[in-house]
């Protein structure tokens, strides 16, 4: 049972295309509640609006020297993290767990799949990846219903 602003819809089946930082937001909620590896798998990187500017600044300091601080007036920068439907630009991998896309992509409960450009192995973080990985979701869930 799927329940949705726009109401109520059965099915055996579902593939979740939202995006990790969506997830992770807890806006959907899961009954019953996922399993632990899949909330792991869910990683997203963050920044705040200080720190973002910081790294910046720091990696100007090393190509054009510390006065660069000084001469920075004001800064802007896009703001994925904030849009509801979004919250955030696409998933990063935490270092040392690469797995995590396979792990999402996993077939829970043989009857719920996640997809997107974060299950993607080989082109996560772009919009072919997220269109291949919804085709294979929809391409098992076809396999699964027939069998
Ligand atoms: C600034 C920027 C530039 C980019 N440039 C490129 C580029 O040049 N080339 C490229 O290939 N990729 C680019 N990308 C990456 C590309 O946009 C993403 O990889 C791709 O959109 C991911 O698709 P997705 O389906 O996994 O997730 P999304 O596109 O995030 O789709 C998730 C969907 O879920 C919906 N949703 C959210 N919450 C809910 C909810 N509670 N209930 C139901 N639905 C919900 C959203 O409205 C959205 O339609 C760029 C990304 C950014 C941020």
């Amino acid at each position: 049972m799927i329940r949705s602003s726009k109401g109520e819809f059965s099915s055996s089946t579902a593939i979740v295309t939202v995006s990790t930082g969506v997830l992770a937001s807890n806006q959907i909620e899961f009954e019953p509640a996922l399993p632990a590896p899949w909330r792991a798998a869910i990683e997203i990187e963050r920044m705040s609006e200080s720190d973002a500017l910081d790294f910046i600044l720091a990696r100007l300091e090393k190509v054009l020297g510390s006065g660069i601080r000084d001469r920075v007036v004001t800064s802007s920068r896009t703001r994925w993290g904030c849009d509801p439907h979004v919250l955030g630009s696409y998933a990063a991998a935490l270092p040392g767990r690469s797995d995590a896309r396979t792990q999402l992509a996993a077939t829970l409960g043989g009857r719920r799949l996640f997809a997107g450009e974060a299950t993607s192995k080989a082109h996560y973080g772009f919009a072919h990846g997220a269109y291949l990985e919804g085709k294979a979701a929809a391409e098992r869930v076809t396999a699964m219903l027939s069998s």
